[in-house]
């Protein structure tokens, strides 16, 4: 099962209200290699972009990245037909939070768009 850090999802919630009503995007890493994520990495040339038109080529190679986290700052947490295009790029953990923004209104996805288990641990 996928896990991440309470104040790593804190920090992704805040983050998400704070860029609203643009779109959040973020590379979610597990620094400790033991695939908790405990940080996510922000790619601010595309703050306001929507997740479809991110530019991997701008993306830094970093091997702690797991995947994504991206708001829906209308509408649902379930991946768009672009959202899964992107997904089977980056990694194998996406996440995606909708409004409010808070511990309920996110969930977790596996790189083809299956909803996963995401544990918040301590
Ligand atoms: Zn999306």
């Amino acid at each position: 099962m996928a896990s991440i850090k309470s104040r790593t999802l804190e920090a992704i919630s805040l983050a998400a209200k704070n860029t609203f009503p643009d779109e959040f995007l973020a590379l979610l890493s597990s620094k400790k290699k033991n695939g908790v994520i405990d940080e996510y990495v922000l790619l601010p040339a595309i703050y306001g972009k929507t997740f479809s038109t991110i530019r991997l080529d701008l993306v830094p190679y970093d091997n702690n990245i797991v995947g994504s986290v991206h708001s829906h700052p209308i509408g649902r947490a379930m991946p768009s037909r672009a959202d899964l295009r992107a997904f089977r790029a980056m990694g194998e953990i996406h996440l995606i939070i909708a409004s409010p923004f808070n511990f309920d209104s996110f969930k977790a996805f596996n790189k083809t768009g299956k909803e996963i288990e995401m544990k918040v641990i301590e």
